[in-house]
């Protein structure tokens, strides 16, 4: 804020200090007062205009704010397809995380309310064979010839 400020009074010297240069040409005596007269109109003047596109931009921001969030509510709803308590029908419905969900079926017209949960699982890691596959089989056929047999 202060930093806009030093930048606004030294882009305001500036200005006047060219009007100011421009009237010393003519004549020397007035550049004094043509710049203090350009310094106080362009403060007097352009602060109001400021102020308007300041509010303008703020405005503006805040739709802008306001259209990105109703997209991301979009955006982040999930399509789950939901059976219908009372008949049993699939219904194809949006879910929302951060409100209470309810569709209407489109088979009976009831309303249902729909009830989101979450739970966690330990995360578990495959096991790993010891033995090679090809030393098991090897293994299963030993088994197999030393199983008497019937037959004989
Ligand atoms: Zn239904």
């Amino acid at each position: 804020m202060i930093v806009l400020a030093l930048v606004g009074l030294i882009a305001t010297s500036l200005i006047s200090g060219l009007f100011a240069l421009g009237t010393h040409f003519i004549n020397p005596d007035l550049s004094a007062g043509v710049f203090w007269i350009m310094f106080g109109l362009i403060i007097v003047v352009m602060e109001p205009i400021n102020r308007i596109l300041r509010a303008r931009t703020l405005k503006q921001e805040a739709e802008t704010f306001k259209q990105a969030s109703k997209l991301c509510e979009v955006a982040s709803a999930q399509q789950i397809a939901l059976e219908c308590e009372y008949c049993g029908e699939v219904n194809p419905s949006k879910i929302l995380l951060n409100t209470a969900n309810a569709f209407n079926c489109k088979k009976c017209g009831n309303e249902n309310n729909v009830h989101v949960a979450f739970s966690t699982t330990r995360t578990s890691t495959p096991f790993t064979m010891e033995v090679a596959p090809e030393q098991s089989v090897v293994d299963e056929l030993k088994d197999l010839e030393a199983v008497p047999h019937d037959e004989q």
